[in-house]
């Protein structure tokens, strides 16, 4: 135990510590490690410099703030804002997916500058968010239609391994509408060749959404949406294997599960 103290003392604060730790029965030091899993959303008592633009929340345990954990291939020891934050890794298994249209899939020179330039108009977008508006993270469900793929899964496409799927897919048909899942400022309006007709709204406080492969647009840019206001149409435009609502959330600057923040009583769940 003086052994481990001293680790402790020199701020030795690595997973293997902890495992041992585990091993021993005892959680004595593990307190000020915090742990989530990939891609959730977790609390940590909020910094003693609160930043304007960081929200925070009275809990009977203190002040808190939320803080996101990026997807990872395996656990990792991370710093995000004022802690350490152990995130573990979480099989969401692999799909596989065929698209016919070879072009869609081995890009031209042409259609690759159109893609680079895209991402970065997005990332523009997901820059700069409100203050003005706070995020309540009561969120409901953008469409009715069931999760056809899950967030995280590894993506193949044509048998090449592709960038894990971060977002969700839920089914719907060509012209389901599409409702915000909280209220947001329409921040992004485009018709992109990976993500066809697309739109983002910024809920403030750095949490965006966004709709990929609409057939139709219920809103402009500029304009704030109330929670469950229909705001565009299930499609199959830009690079898909059949219509359906790809729907990704961005929070504190990663992309988050969005199938975890549409349960009942996530908010109180996670502070
Ligand atoms: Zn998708």
């Amino acid at each position: 135990m003086e052994v481990l103290f001293q680790m402790f003392q020199k701020k030795i604060k690595t997973s293997k510590l902890l495992a041992l730790l585990a091993l021993m029965g005892t959680q004595t030091f593990a307190n000020d490690l915090f742990q989530g899993q990939s891609g959730e959303i977790i609390s940590i008592p909020a910094a003693a410099q609160e930043k304007s633009d960081v929200l925070t929340f009275k809990t009977s345990a203190g002040t808190k703030q939320l803080v996101s954990l990026p997807f990872v291939k395996q656990d990792l020891v991370i710093t995000r804002h004022h802690v350490k934050v152990k995130v573990n890794w979480v099989n969401f298994g692999e799909s596989r997916i065929t698209i016919a249209d070879e072009s869609k899939v081995t890009l031209s020179k042409e259609d690759q500058a159109r893609a680079n330039k895209e991402a970065i108009e997005i990332k523009s977008a997901l820059s700069n968010s409100s203050t003005e508006i706070t995020p309540s993270f009561d969120f409901v469900a953008p469409v009715p239609g069931i999760v056809t793929s899950p967030f995280g899964k590894q993506r193949f496409v044509n048998g090449m391994p592709r960038s894990a799927h971060l977002a969700l897919d839920l089914r719907g048909s060509i012209g389901t509408p599409i409702v915000a899942p909280l209220k947001g400022k329409v921040v992004l309006i485009g018709d992109y060749f990976y993500t066809g007709l697309t739109l983002i709204l910024d809920h403030g406080h750095g949490l965006f959404s966004s709709y990929a492969h609409m057939s139709g647009i219920k809103v402009k840019l500029g304009d704030l949406v109330e929670q469950s206001n229909e705001i565009g149409l299930v499609g199959a435009t830009g690079r898909v294997t059949g219509p359906h609502l790809h729907w990704t959330v961005y929070f504190d600057g990663n992309k988050v599960n969005p199938e975890s923040l549409i349960q009942d009583g996530y908010l109180s769940s996670i502070l």
